[in-house]
């Protein structure tokens, strides 16, 4: 399925812009005025424009930041701009929703949202009479909000007609999910035109909605994530773009220009952490590893020398080093990205720990960039980038003190662990 994850990058620049400053039309902004929404919130800053434009998004947000108006504004304008009647026309947009409260709650904001506006919405549910719903469905309606039961009992007694939607919405993805609608989603979509456009609403993503949007929607998908940092304030990191042969020597000057600084560097693999350290080794560099495959004597010995630094340089994987917290580590390198998005999180939070603060950089190799990016995904943004120019990479490759490197054995491992990469991250890891 060609399905792209995009990062909005204009959510960095929110200042300014004011509902007043959109192209939407007239009416919808008196209507933003009179509820006080002079600017809008940063979901509906980054959703608004691409929905405008007719494309499919998955927006992420937390609670309570006013995911309604990010879809019901740019939905009540494309309506309103290309109806040229008052007459029935048939319903243009559906959103689904899990509850009853719900889909009242979304048709009290598309009614206040759409006041003198050519768009009529209404909402229909499950536990009260349906004829008073039979008949409001007869008249001049754009947007319906439904839960799914009564949607379906409708349909299949053919009073309600679903051909001229030509944007579906999910509110609230994540709980719907859970509560079991996917298969009644599919169906949904079943029933649409073939070309529609399809926006999902959530407090959460994780892999089923993902998977959920992914196979319900054939066109590239925004994804827009809550600007909440799951990174503390407090620890300075980013991203150096690093081919796998060179990262060594990155290290290498790292640990050099920071002698009584205590790194923490995590790699993926036990091999991988062995590899480094002897790297290290042969440019006169003391480093200590743990990992999955020590006795716990030693984890326990090697921490305690890392701890109170007489070995500034631990060299770690993920699952060894989850939950341990360690005094003063100034910096944390991801000398290979991690393969799951949230370890990231996981990883830089060994350092800037309480008040302190503290740096993280991650090596990233042109085969991890689809890593860095679902750890993008993740994080909701970009990581800043090391700025580093040609020069300055080959300086770091000439300061190196490691004359005497076997070049076919470190093609041939970095190799072997590039075809660890490409791999789907799929059932049975191996022991970190
Ligand atoms: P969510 O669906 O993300 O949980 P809601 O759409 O329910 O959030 O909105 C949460 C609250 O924020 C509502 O009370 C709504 O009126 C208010 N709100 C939404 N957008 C704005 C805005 N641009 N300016 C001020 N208040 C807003
Ligand atoms: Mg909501």
């Amino acid at each position: 399925m060609p399905l792209k994850l995009l990062f909005s990058k204009q959510g960095q620049k929110l200042s300014g812009m004011r509902f007043d400053d959109y192209h939407i039309s007239f009416e919808v902004k008196k209507n933003l005025a009179k509820l006080g929404f002079t600017k809008p919130t940063d979901i509906q800053f980054k959703s608004i424009p691409p929905i405008l434009k007719g494309e499919d998004v998955l927006a992420i947000a937390q609670t309570g930041t006013g995911k309604t108006a990010a879809f019901a504004i740019p939905v009540i304008d494309i309506i309103h701009r290309k109806k040229t009647t008052s007459r029935a026309d048939g319903i243009k947009c559906l959103v689904m929703v899990p509850t009853r409260e719900l889909a009242e709650q979304i048709h009290g904001v598309f009614e206040k949202l759409s006041k003198h506006t050519k768009v009529k919405a209404f909402s229909i549910y499950g536990g009260v009479e349906q004829d008073k719903q039979i008949v409001r469905l007869q008249e001049s309606l754009d947007v319906l909000i439904a839960t799914p039961g009564r949607m379906f009992d409708l349909v299949s007694q053919g009073h309600l007609n679903l051909s001229r939607v030509d944007i579906l919405i999910l509110d609230e993805a994540d709980h719907m999910l859970d509560l079991g609608f996917v298969k009644d989603i599919y169906d949904i979509k079943k029933k649409l035109p073939r070309t529609h456009q399809t926006l999902f609403f959530s407090a959460t993503i994780n892999e089923q909605i993902k998977k959920l949007a992914y196979s319900l929607v054939k066109n590239a998908i925004r994804i827009q994530i809550s600007p909440k940092d799951p990174v503390s304030k407090n620890v300075n990191h980013s991203v150096a773009f690093i081919e796998m042969d060179d990262k060594r020597f990155f290290l290498e000057r790292m640990v050099k220009e920071h002698p009584d600084s205590k790194i923490l560097v995590f790699v993926r693999t036990k091999v991988r952490a062995e590899r480094v350290a002897k790297a290290m080794e042969r440019v006169g560099i003391q480093s200590v590893t743990i990992h999955g495959d020590k006795e716990q004597k030693d984890r326990f010995d090697v921490m305690n020398r890392f701890k109170s630094g007489e070995v500034k340089i631990l060299i770690a994987t993920d699952v060894s080093a989850r939950g341990i917290d360690i005094p003063n580590v100034e910096y944390v390198v991801n000398y290979d990205l991690p393969e799951q998005a949230e370890n990231y999180v996981h990883r830089v939070g060994r350092t800037g720990r309480g008040r302190e603060k503290g740096f993280a950089v991650a090596f990233c190799s042109t085969e991890e960039i689809p890593m860095l990016k679902e750890i993008e995904t993740f994080l909701g943004k970009p990581i800043s980038v090391v700025d580093m120019d040609k020069n300055e990479y080959q300086d770091t490759l000439d300061f190196t003190e490691d004359v005497d490197n076997n070049w076919k054995d470190l093609i041939k491992e970095n190799e072997a662990f590039l075809s660890t990469l490409k791999k789907p991250n799929k059932g049975k890891k191996g022991k970190r």
